[in-house]
């Protein structure tokens, strides 16, 4: 891959999480070390609905957010389905753990200052997206579905609605499942085809028998950011697959779904 700067691995106190060179304001990419949570969900699970305590989930939040260096305060995420909906969101969307959802939606877009907006995934791709210039910022749940409905083009017109320039947009490719251990079936590679106008190369390949599939989600979701008009040196990738770490990140895949959550978190600095 062109150009590609490592992500860099953070460490406060027990907890671990990655940061991305192409992003210049405060974010970070969880990974499962460092929290309190037991058992299947050792250690650091951010998810609420994983069958974790709140107490354990809110525990786990205060340590991300201190490791972060953010105060205490509510967050905003919003609950995923694997669309294609962004969304654009102030203060006013904030919403406080263990409370009802706001809204659906796999992408939020923000240019409000200190406002952490998260995603959640353990397997599907998290992209942040930052323009410090304009002041946007932009955090993507991009599984496969999402990815094909082009939730990168619907994010980088909602960040544009607010005043960003794809030039001056840095993007961050986070921890996910790679191409060593994401099979589909021939849906994906089509879906994909359709995506990037058969601009594929790398993106996935054939195993040649049962009409099966090895997919790279990094590299579909990065080339489509570069056919939006942004830089391939803004862009950096994570080289972790989270299947093959599953001692260091959760995978949906790997643990057939007994698993906590990552986040990925950024927030615009005062
Ligand atoms: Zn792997």
């Amino acid at each position: 891959m062109d150009n590609n700067q490592p992500f860099s691995e953070i460490s406060y106190k027990d907890l671990m999480f990655m940061k991305a060179p192409t992003i210049s304001c405060t974010h970070g990419f969880s990974t499962r070390l460092g929290g309190i949570s037991t058992g299947e969900l050792e250690s650091l699970n951010l998810g609420e609905n994983r069958g974790d305590s709140e107490e354990n989930v809110r525990e786990n939040y205060r340590l991300f957010l201190e490791a972060l260096g953010i105060p205490q305060q509510e967050l905003c995420f919003t609950k995923q389905v694997h669309g294609s909906e962004v969304k654009i969101v102030t203060g006013e969307d904030r919403r406080g753990l263990f409370t009802p959802f706001l809204y659906e939606a796999d992408g939020i877009v923000t240019r409000e200052r200190a406002l952490p907006l998260i995603c959640f995934t353990a397997d599907c791709v998290p992209v942040l997206l930052c323009d410090n210039k304009a002041g946007v910022i932009a955090a993507i749940h991009c599984g496969w579905r999402s990815t094909v409905s082009d939730i990168l083009g619907v994010a980088i017109e909602k960040m544009q609605l607010l005043g960003a320039d794809v030039k001056n947009i840095g993007a961050a490719i986070g921890p996910s499942i790679d191409m060593c251990c994401y099979e589909t079936g021939p849906e994906v590679p089509r879906a994909i085809e359709s995506l990037l106008d058969f601009d594929t190369n790398g993106c996935f390949f054939p195993l040649g028998t049962d009409d099966k599939f090895m997919v790279d989600l990094k590299e579909t979701n990065r080339r489509r950011l570069i056919s939006l008009g942004l830089s391939a040196e803004n862009i950096s990738v994570s080289d972790e697959c989270t299947f093959c770490n599953n001692d260091r990140y959760w995978s949906h895949r790997f643990t057939k779904g007994a698993r906590g959550s990552q986040a990925a978190l950024i927030m615009l600095d005062n």
